[in-house]
């Protein structure tokens, strides 16, 4: 089956990446994010120093890791990657900062999974460039404050909610990435078959953004499989006709909606006449993890209306049950 959401496999990382804006001039909507990062960023090189931290979140997929690049860029620094279940111990983390250069950029993926011993090392680091080592054991233990280069951290999570307070707190600016526009999507979609030199009709980009969920990722992917479609079954280019035909066996709706999506809301309306339901129940009922329904589908179904979060759990909204085909008599 084929994986439409969730993070992709080395060899998809590769093309994807080949299809990543490096500056703000190529990086398609996020008005809000860009032109603030965009402002701190003109003032921290007028001033000679390293901008502040930067925390991003919103759902995977939306350009995070892209945004942290072009910061980067646009700082002229370089820019270093990881993530927080890379980052095993305090010591790799001391490795990764004392290697880094005055200014640079360190992006931290999925930063709410750090371990609590590491994390408690990033404070002193975010906040005094400092790292304070314990050298020795026992009563002749003393600890060695080590300065580190002024650096940027820009840290990436789903949640915000997930990240524990304190280090929340240490980030200057915090960014929400929002989901995108179709006619944003469209643009992406299109761009992007340019760089693989994919033909495409207008209709067929309309079609491949209007299902991609808002995210610009599942656009690349979504726009990477309709073009094995248009090869073998049409001429080789992606019409809207030959787009929805392809997305059908996917099993993307068009609402963008896939076969775990509807599963949920079958779920929540079948077995539960429409809510509420706990998400560990739902969860179960899908098998698949608690997390990635949080992280990954809720958002989006609670971004169309057709999911509602109330203290008791989830709710399949009227507009979910229109979206199915299901009658809400009884209710
Ligand atoms: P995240 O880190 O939030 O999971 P990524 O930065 O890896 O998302 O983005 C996934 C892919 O989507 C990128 O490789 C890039 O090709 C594309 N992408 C993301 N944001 C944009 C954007 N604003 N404009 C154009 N393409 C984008």
């Amino acid at each position: 089956e084929v994986r439409l959401m969730g993070g992709g496999d080395r060899e998809e990382d590769i093309w994807q990446y080949s299809l990543r804006p490096k500056y703000f001039n190529e990086y398609i909507g996020q008005r809000e994010a860009k032109d603030n990062l965009n402002i701190y960023i003109q003032a921290a090189k007028q001033r000679g120093e390293a901008l502040d931290h930067v925390l991003l979140y919103g759902p995977p997929g939306l350009g995070k890791t892209t945004l942290a690049g072009i910061i980067a860029n646009e700082l002229g620094v370089n820019f270093r990657i990881t993530s927080g279940p890379a980052i095993e111990k305090a010591g790799d983390l001391a490795a990764i900062l004392t290697n880094l250069d005055e200014h640079d950029v360190l992006f931290i993926d999925e930063i709410h999974r750090l371990s609590r011993s590491v994390e408690e090392v990033l404070y002193s680091a975010m906040e005094d460039y400092a790292l304070d080592i314990i050298i020795g054991k026992g009563p002749s233990a003393r600890s060695v404050r080590i300065d580190l280069p002024k650096f940027t951290l820009v840290g990436a999570t789903t949640r915000a909610g997930a990240l524990a307070a304190p280090l929340r707190d240490r980030f200057g600016i915090v960014s929400r990435l929002e989901y995108y526009k179709q006619d944003e999507l469209e643009f992406i979609v299109t761009r992007a078959a340019e760089i693989l030199n994919i033909g495409i009709e207008t209709a067929g980009a309309s079609e491949i953004a209007r299902r991609s969920r808002g995210t610009p990722r599942i656009a690349n992917r979504l726009l990477k499989r309709v073009r094995d479609f248009a090869q073998v079954v049409g001429n080789g280019v992606i019409t809207a006709d030959i787009a929805d035909e392809a997305l059908k066996r996917l099993h993307v709706d068009k609402m963008g909606l896939d076969r775990i999506d509807r599963r949920v809301l079958k779920c929540i309306i079948d077995k539960y006449d429409g809510g509420p339901v706990g998400i560990e129940t739902i969860a179960a009922a899908v098998s698949e993890e608690r997390d990635t329904i949080e992280d990954v589908y809720e958002p989006y179904l609670m971004q169309l209306g057709f999911l509602g979060r109330t203290p008791r759990g989830r709710v399949a909204t009227k507009l979910a049950y229109d979206h199915l085909g299901i009658s809400q008599t009884g209710k």
